[in-house]
């Protein structure tokens, strides 16, 4: 996480707790590694294609993602023991009010904004596809054995497609990046409530992480929280603290 650049970067890895640890810190380092050393030389090639209508910004972003695939993808070839780890991502790039927002996996990034909770990442899982064709309701995806099933990592294939947006942050406007053992364990009424009551953002991660643990949770929870200052000091967009465990 990189507050000083405006990068912040969430991923929960998979495939046992040791490589999954490891995929998911290798995941982060190698995203930060590409974009500084684009910073440093701004001709360093995009890996893969170039996502249309979207940012450079954006598009260093996606091309970051990749690059973590395949640095994942590598380590684990030469490490028996990592064989078969990989990682979920979810990573935010801000320039002043504009918010790059790309994803891999099943973590995820809400807007709180104006008292509603917007949920702005679709899962990469099998249910949530079944969800989007009809074939499964929301509780019985939520149910179902199969709600680990992702449809896309980081860390499985050569390629992976990476969905990418752009948002504008209004005023007072709040960011979470959160893992699943967060969002399977909280409802987005219970996350929009702590949200509503928010002091300052370490308190308030402390207190969605509690309530995950509280109803159950067994995963390990990661939360990051994002807030455009209501009144930004000297014309800055002032952004947050932001929290992690
Ligand atoms: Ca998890």
């Amino acid at each position: 996480m990189s507050p000083e650049i405006g990068l912040f970067i969430l991923s929960d890895g998979m495939g046992g707790q040791t490589s999954g640890e490891v995929a998911s810190r290798l995941a982060t380092d190698s995203i930060l590694t590409h974009w500084r050393e684009a910073e440093s030389s701004p001709s360093l090639p995009l890996i893969g294609q170039p996502l249309g209508g979207l940012s450079e910004s954006s598009n260093r972003l996606a091309s970051a993602i990749r690059f973590a695939n395949l640095e994942i993808l590598a380590a684990a070839r030469k490490n028996p023991e990592w064989h078969g780890m990989g990682a979920t991502v979810v990573a935010v790039k801000l320039a002043g009010e504009r918010m790059s927002l790309a994803h891999v996996g099943d973590s995820r990034a809400y807007r709180f904004r104006s008292s509603n909770l917007e949920q702005l990442t679709q899962d990469h899982s099998f249910v949530r596809e079944q969800v989007r064709r009809g074939i499964l309701t929301q509780e019985q995806a939520d149910q179902s054995n199969l709600r680990n099933v992702l449809m896309r990592a980081l860390g499985v294939e050569a390629e992976v497609e990476v969905d990418v947006e752009e948002e504008l942050l209004l005023e007072g406007d709040t960011i979470l990046l959160c893992s699943d053992g967060l969002s399977r364990e909280l409802s987005g009424a219970q996350i929009a409530a702590v949200l509503k009551n928010a002091d300052d953002a370490q308190t308030t991660a402390d207190r969605l992480v509690d309530l995950a643990n509280q109803a159950g949770g067994e995963d390990n929870i990661t939360v990051i929280l994002l807030r455009r200052a209501a009144k930004p000091a000297r014309g800055l967009t002032r952004i947050g603290r932001w929290f992690k465990r």
